[in-house]
């Protein structure tokens, strides 16, 4: 599918949640409001003061998706998520700009009381649970440690507490959740926040509506 006709609102894709509240001041900063919140109005695409763009709301890990085919023109979306796609559709994204939002780690975790060390360098065969398989498995690769890797949807904290895996792969940010689940972090694998991203396409095609926000996202977000 093709990016949209010129005539038609330049499209940004994004989740609800942090992303969509921590893009509103960049929004702002290149004088772009949002009036509506997608949570109150349920909306799916929503409007902003500048009829020139639009937004729409999708889940997190669809953001690549609807930029590498062209339904979105752009948008914002984890480097956790990135990883993941790219692993199964490689060099269809352009990654202008990290917007410095949305920051947490990707790390391992066990339970309490849980030897991860001795496990590794034992060289025992570790069940891990994660959503994040592909960086997961480049993580254990480059350690040398062999994994057996559960794929989860959501909810990791609880695999290591009923004996569905020895360690989790997942995003921590405070750590609150972690302690609250009797788990600690043992391994920080990479530091992530989010990345603006841009449909190959619109890139040329729409350049002239396209740059002066990638502009005013890049000096907003430098100034993080
Ligand atoms: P879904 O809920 O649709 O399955 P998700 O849980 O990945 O997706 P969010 O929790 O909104 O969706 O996370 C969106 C993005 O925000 C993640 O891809 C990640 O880049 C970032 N993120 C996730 N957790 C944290 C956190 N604790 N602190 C900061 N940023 C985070
Ligand atoms: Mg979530």
């Amino acid at each position: 599918m093709s990016p949209a006709s010129a005539t038609a609102p330049l499209t940004l894709a994004l989740s609800k949640g942090r992303i969509f509240e921590e893009t509103l001041p960049l929004l702002e900063a290149a004088g772009v409001h949002v009036t509506e919140s997608p949570e109150s109005s349920r909306k799916l695409i929503l409007p902003t003061s500048d009829p020139g763009l639009r937004l729409i709301i999708v889940r997190a890990s669809d953001v690549p998706t609807y930029v590498q085919y062209g339904a979105a023109d752009f948008g914002i979306a984890g480097k956790d998520v990135l990883f993941e796609h790219a692993a199964q559709h490689p060099g269809g994204l352009y990654q202008p700009i990290d917007l410095n939002i949305a920051k947490c780690r990707l790390c391992v975790a066990v339970r309490q009381g849980f030897d991860y060390q001795a496990a590794v360098s034992q060289g025992s065969r570790l069940r891990v649970a994660t959503k994040y398989v592909q960086a997961a498995r480049e993580h254990f690769a480059r350690k040398g440690v062999y994994v057996d890797l559960i794929k989860l949807y959501g909810s990791m904290e609880l695999a290591p507490l009923v004996g569905l895996a020895d360690a989790i792969v997942d995003l921590v940010s405070t750590g609150g959740t972690l302690k609250a689940n009797n788990l600690v972090e043992v391994e920080e694998i990479v530091d992530i926040s989010s990345r603006l991203i841009v449909n190959q396409a619109s890139l040329k095609t729409r350049a002239a509506a396209l740059q002066p926000l990638l502009d005013a996202f890049a000096r907003a977000s430098a100034d993080k």
